[in-house]
C-alpha cells in the first residue's frame, strides 16, 4: 500500500517487536488494564521508523496516550534499541457507527451570534447549598434584566459552574426575549479583539460592537489583571452600558477587590450591584450532578457508583463530569457494567498522574511559603512565625483534606483538638482581616492543588 514501508524488516519481525512490547506492558499495568487497552491492539506496519498499531476506535488512542504514555515509552525502551516510535490508528469503521454513542455531540452554538452554547441552561444546573444563592441571583437577572442586580458578579473556583450559570442567563433571554441583543464573551477574547482593533485601526468598530448590546455576559474577568488598556476599555464600556440601562453580568475566580492590579474605579463598579460566590459542591450535590448527567446521556448510573465517584472527586465539577464520561465510555466499549470496580479503574487512571494531597505535602508547601523548614513546623518550638506556619498548615489540612480536628492534632505530635480548633479559627479570622495574608494562603492552596 505504501512504498515507504521499510523493507529491511519483514512484517513478522515487526510483529515480534510489538509482541515483546506487549509482554513488557503486561508486567507494568494491571491485568484489567492490559486486557482492556492493549490486548485488542494489532501491529499493521512500520513507516519511517514508526510502528503503526491499530486499535478498535479513536477513544483508545486518546486513552492510551493520556494514561499509558509513559508506561508505553518505558516498555518500548526496554525492548528495542533502534528507537522505534509507536503511533496508534483507529480501525476504520462505517461512518455512522464511527462515533460511539456516549461521546458528546459537537457543541452546538445558538444561531444568533450570541456565542452561547446550547447546553448551558438553568434546567441542567443542579442546585445545592453551594450555589443556591448564585443560581437564584442569575435566574432573577434572567427574568428581569437591568431591573434587579446590575451588574451581577459571580465568583468561585475552577470548574464550579460560573460559565454555566452565566450562559444560562443568556440562553434563557435568547428564548424569552429574542429581540434583545445578548452576547457572551470571555475577557480573554475581548482582549484579543482589542489588540487586533488597535493594530488594524478599527477601535471604533470594536467599541460599537459591544456598546450596542442589551445584555453583556463577560466571563473570567480576573483576566483583566495587569492589562491596563483592557481595563480602561472595559471601564468605559461598562459605564456606557450601565447608563443606557443595559444588563452586565461578570464572572471571576475571586471577588472584585481581590483581583490584583484591578483599578479601584473598576472594582467599585463591579461591586456596585450584587456580588455572589459559588462554593465547591457538597457530597450530596456532587451525587445529584452525576445522576443528572448520566441521565442526560441516557444511562442509568447506580447510586453506589455515583457515591463512589463523588466521594473521590471533591472540588471540581468539570473533573466529576470527566470521570463520568470516561466511565460510560469504558463501560460501553468493553461491555462491562457500571460498577464501583469499573469506576475505580477510571478514577485510578484519572488520579494517578496527580500527586495525592497528604498532610506532608501541605506542610511542605506551607514551610516553603513561610520560609521555615518542615522540621521546624513539626517541632514543638513556639516562636511566633513557627506557630503561624503550623496553624496555617492545620487550617489547610482541614480545608483540603477534610480531616477531623483529632486527626489533625495527631499529625502535629498529638495536639489537643481544641488547640487545632483555635488554630483554624485564628487563621480564618486573619484571612478575613488581612488581604495579603489571605492571598498568601490562597497561593499555597493553588500550588498544592497544582502538584
Ligand atoms: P467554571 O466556569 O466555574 O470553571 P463551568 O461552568 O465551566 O465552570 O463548569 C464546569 C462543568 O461542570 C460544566 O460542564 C458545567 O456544565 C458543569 N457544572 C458546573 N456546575 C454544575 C451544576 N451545578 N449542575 C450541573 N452541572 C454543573
Ligand atoms: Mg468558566
Amino acid at each position: 500500500m505504501d512504498n515507504s514501508v521499510e523493507k529491511s524488516k519483514g512484517i513478522d519481525d515487526l510483529k515480534l517487536i510489538w509482541d515483546q512490547v506487549l509482554e513488557q506492558l503486561k508486567t507494568r499495568v494491571t491485568e484489567e488494564g492490559f486486557n482492556t487497552w492493549f490486548k485488542p491492539t494489532r501491529l499493521i506496519e512500520q513507516r519511517n521508523g514508526v510502528l503503526l498499531v491499530e486499535v478498535p476506535n479513536p477513544f483508545f488512542v486518546e486513552w492510551i496516550e493520556e494514561y499509558y504514555g509513559k508506561t508505553l515509552a518505558a516498555a518500548l525502551a526496554e525492548v528495542n534499541s533502534a528507537e522505534l516510535r509507536v503511533a496508534f490508528q483507529p480501525r476504520k469503521i462505517e461512518p455512522d457507527t464511527a462515533r460511539p454513542r456516549f461521546i458528546r455531540k459537537r457543541t452546538l452554538y445558538t444561531q444568533n451570534g450570541s456565542r452561547l452554547q446550547d447546553r448551558y441552561t438553568f434546567k441542567d444546573f443542579v442546585v445545592g447549598e453551594n450555589n443556591r444563592f448564585a443560581h437564584a441571583a442569575a435566574l432573577a437577572v434572567a427574568e428581569a434584566p437591568s431591573e434587579v442586580y446590575n451588574p451581577l458578579f459571580l465568583y468561585g473556583g475552577v470548574g464550579l459552574g460560573k460559565t454555566h450559570l452565566l450562559q444560562a442567563i443568556g440562553n434563557f433571554l435568547v428564548r424569552t426575549q429574542p429581540k434583545l441583543a445578548v452576547t457572551y464573551i470571555p475577557a480573554e477574547t475581548l482582549f484579543i479583539e482589542l489588540i487586533d482593533a488597535v493594530e488594524k485601526g478599527t477601535r471604533m468598530e470594536f467599541k460599537n460592537r459591544y456598546r450596542s448590546k442589551d445584555i453583556l455576559l463577560i466571563d473570567d474577568i480576573h483576566f483583566l489583571r495587569g492589562k491596563e488598556s483592557l481595563q480602561e476599555e472595559i471601564f468605559h464600556l461598562f459605564n456606557h452600558l450601565y447608563e443606557g440601562g443595559k444588563q452586565v453580568v461578570l464572572t471571576s475566580d475571586r471577588p472584585p477587590r481581590e483581583i490584583p492590579t484591578l483599578e479601584e474605579r473598576l472594582a467599585s463598579r463591579f461591586s456596585g450591584g450584587l456580588v455572589v460566590d459559588i462554593q465547591p459542591p457538597d457530597l450530596e450535590t456532587r451525587i445529584a450532578i452525576l445522576l443528572r448527567k448520566a441521565e442526560s446521556e441516557g444511562q442509568n448510573l447506580p447510586k453506589d457508583v455515583a457515591f463512589y465517584i463523588a466521594s473521590k472527586i471533591r472540588s471540581n465539577i468539570r473533573e466529576l463530569e470527566g470521570a463520568l464520561i470516561k466511565l460510560l465510555a469504558l463501560s460501553s466499549l468493553t461491555g462491562r457494567g457500571l460498577t464501583t470496580a469499573l469506576a475505580d479503574e477510571v478514577l485510578h487512571d484519572l488520579l494517578r498522574n496527580r500527586p495525592r494531597t497528604t498532610p506532608n505535602r501541605v506542610v511542605k508547601h506551607v514551610a516553603k511559603t513561610f520560609n521555615v523548614t518542615v522540621e521546624e513546623i513539626n517541632s514543638r518550638r513556639r516562636t511566633a512565625p513557627l506557630a503561624l506556619a503550623r496553624q496555617s498548615a492545620m487550617y489547610l489540612i482541614r480545608k483540603l483534606l477534610g480531616f477531623s480536628l483529632k486527626e489533625i492534632g495527631r499529625c502535629f505530635g498529638g495536639k489537643d483538638h481544641t488547640t487545632v480548633l483555635h488554630a483554624i479559627d485564628k487563621i480564618k479570622k486573619m484571612m478575613g482581616e488581612d488581604m495579603e495574608f489571605k492571598e498568601k494562603m490562597m497561593g499555597i492552596e493553588q500550588r498544592i492543588n497544582r502538584g
